[in-house]
């Protein structure tokens, strides 16, 4: 038997149960994982609420690291004893051993501890695609980042400054405003009142080509007020709760904006992607140009504490469970 955390109805952080389960076994093109460590994610949030449908019961979790005690048929890519780290679907990471689809695991160089990976791999390979593949920042630009603070907001805040740009980040308290300034940010917002005529302020009227939005349904519309024509909107998450239906009207009245809403399982669909993404990922921190900051350790088994502090926005940088 092995152990992991399991769901049986969509809920509360209470619905998160620390359960026997059988030793999963790999079948054809899988390989068995021992987790040394278990990425915390807000997408966990959104599949333990039901917000992102899944079968039930549920092991949630898409993120983690460990070694391969085990392959399927037919796999090449990892061998028994190689030490991995994945961030993609199915999920199923809350737990000390899982099967995965080997073709999505990626080889950790030695120089990457387990934790470091568990942390980095979903948000950071997040930033990588949302700064160089869904808007490529330019040195010189300024782009208005929000929850700067947070897992993904740290990484991106940091590797935008790698790249030239000048960050506004917005954040909810003084304390995360200058965790965001030691991270790359160049200006910070504290609260969400106001924040059209406070980014015109920072850019003298130009406003930015780009917002990086993961509040969703509180801050949607005041994004898109902050764009300059020709913008670009990225609605990426939904903290808040889902940004609502728009009239797509808006964006012409708006000056012309582009809006997207994208997820890093597009963005990783292909094998080539996915290396790709992680190795530039491992470069930047490998160059210690993107460090990454696990502020919260928690036992797996004590998942739903590590649920109430991510939604009660108390936690900062990024978030591992320890099985
Ligand atoms: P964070 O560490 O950023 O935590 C969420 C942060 O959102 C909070 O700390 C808080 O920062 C801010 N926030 C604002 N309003 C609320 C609210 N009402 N309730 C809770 N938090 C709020 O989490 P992650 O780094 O794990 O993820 C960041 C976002 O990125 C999430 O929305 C997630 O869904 C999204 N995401 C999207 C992906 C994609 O491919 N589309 C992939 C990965 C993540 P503050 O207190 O400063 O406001």
């Amino acid at each position: 038997m092995t152990k992991a955390i399991r769901i049986h109805a969509n809920g509360g952080p209470e619905m998160l149960q620390w359960e026997d389960v059988p030793t999963p076994e790999p079948g054809p093109g899988d390989a068995l994982v021992h987790h040394a460590a278990v990425g915390l994610n807000y997408i966990d949030v959104y599949f333990r609420t039901g917000l992102y449908k899944s079968p039930l019961p549920a092991t949630i979790g898409m993120e983690a690291s460990g070694t391969v005690t085990a392959v399927g048929d037919g796999v090449t890519t990892v061998k028994v004893g190689d030490r991995v780290a994945y961030a993609s679907a199915p999920i199923g990471a809350y737990a000390t051993d899982r099967v995965m689809p080997a073709d999505r695991l990626v080889r950790l160089p030695d120089s990457i501890a387990f934790t470091t990976a568990a942390a980095m791999m979903l948000q950071g390979m997040t930033a990588q695609y949302l700064l160089r593949r869904t808007f490529k920042v330019q040195s010189g630009q300024t782009i208005l980042v929000h929850a700067a603070a947070g897992g993904v907001g740290l990484i991106l805040c940091q590797w935008a400054k790698y790249l030239g740009a000048v960050v506004i980040g917005v954040v909810s308290t003084p304390e995360k405003a200058e965790l965001a300034k030691a991270h790359g940010a160049a200006h910070v917002i504290v609260g969400h009142a106001d924040l059209p005529a406070q980014v015109k302020r920072f850019t003298g009227g130009a406003m930015v080509p780009v917002v990086y939005d993961s509040i969703g349904k509180d801050t949607f519309m005041a994004s898109l007020d902050c764009l300059a024509p020709l913008g670009m909107m990225v609605s990426y998450g939904n903290a808040s709760g889902p940004a609502g239906p728009i009239d797509v009207g808006l964006l012409a009245a708006k000056g012309s904006l582009f809006l997207t809403r994208p997820s890093l399982a597009t963005y990783l669909a292909k094998r080539s992607d996915l290396e790709w993404a992680a190795n530039d990922l491992f470069e930047v921190v490998e160059k210690g140009v993107v460090a990454i900051r696990v502020n919260q350790t928690f036992p797996l088994s004590e998942a739903a504490a590590a649920h109430r502090a991510l939604e009660a926005r108390q936690t900062t940088g990024s978030t591992v469970l320890l099985p």
